[in-house]
């Protein structure tokens, strides 16, 4: 098969694994029947523009050229840092699209990655985020109205547990369990009095406390690697090994990790043996 990659698609299924498909151009790879056998990523060197199609040097941004990096709202600065969104002074970049994906329903979630982290979410993305992270256990704690008041939110929070995944922690294997419930119950408490500032500001129904289930997650691996080393395909374009195990976005092999996503864009030829 040949084409540009994006990342894999995920989904859960009725045993809570998760099933990984690799897109490549126009056709689909399902991965998890190829655990255990032989998988080669010959990578032509050539990168499009996972936006405008146009063939560029570098990816910028996950997939992009260089322009639309700077023109779409989904790459400006404001994403990464939802708290920081400028939609109110009149400067979002494309003000349709952040109509479309900020002013909608946002999760702010507890995951467990390489442990507790807290992090948030479209409510469409749940729990397609969470698979991506790489994460065993997710359970949405608040709904809020929009994108950045879950930014506003997670900050709080983040004073209290990480907001980030250690990545290689997390492909070392699966952190210990843990009762996500009662985290929420002993973290909520402690941002109170900025929930309540916040409700005044917004609206009593800018923020809704959740009382939802922790979701189990179980990922395709069957060896988890000792020490964790990434392939670099801008620089190894042939990458050619057994492949152990898929966790979050990342393809685990026996002698190395490759985080697809970062290569959205990027032409391959994929084949097993
Ligand atoms: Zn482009």
């Amino acid at each position: 098969m040949q084409g540009t990659l994006v990342k894999m698609r995920t989904q859960l299924d009725s045993d809570n694994g998760v099933q990984y498909h690799l897109p490549i151009g126009e056709q689909s790879l399902h991965l998890n029947p190829l655990i255990g056998k032989t998988l080669t990523l010959n990578f032509s060197g050539q990168i499009f523009c996972c936006h405008c199609g146009k063939k560029t040097k570098k990816s910028y941004a996950q997939g992009h050229c260089f322009p639309c990096m700077q023109k779409l709202a989904s790459c400006d600065m404001c994403i990464m840092k939802p708290e920081t969104c400028h939609y109110d002074q009149g400067t979002c970049r494309e003000p349709e699209w952040g109509q479309k994906n900020c002013y909608t329903p946002h999760y702010v979630y507890l995951a467990n990655t390489s442990g507790l982290k807290v992090g948030i979410t479209r409510h469409s993305q749940i729990p397609t985020r969470w698979l991506d992270q790489g994460a065993t256990q997710g359970l949405p704690i608040l709904k809020v109205a929009n994108r950045q008041l879950s930014g506003l939110v997670e900050v709080e929070l983040a004073k209290l547990v990480k907001d980030k995944t250690q990545w290689q922690a997390m492909l070392k294997g699966n952190a210990d369990d843990l009762d996500l419930a009662a985290q929420a119950e002993h973290l909520l408490p402690q941002i109170q009095a900025h929930l309540t500032d916040l409700i005044n500001d917004k609206g009593a129904d800018s923020i809704e406390v959740l009382n939802s289930s922790t979701q189990a997650i179980r990922f395709p691996v069957s060896e988890f690697p000792k020490k964790v080393k990434s392939f670099n395909a801008d620089k190894q374009p042939l990458i050619s090994d057994v492949l152990v195990g898929i966790k979050g976005q990342y393809l685990i092999f026996e002698t190395g990790v490759i985080n697809i996503r970062k290569y959205t864009g990027y032409e391959v030829t994929v084949s097993v043996e």
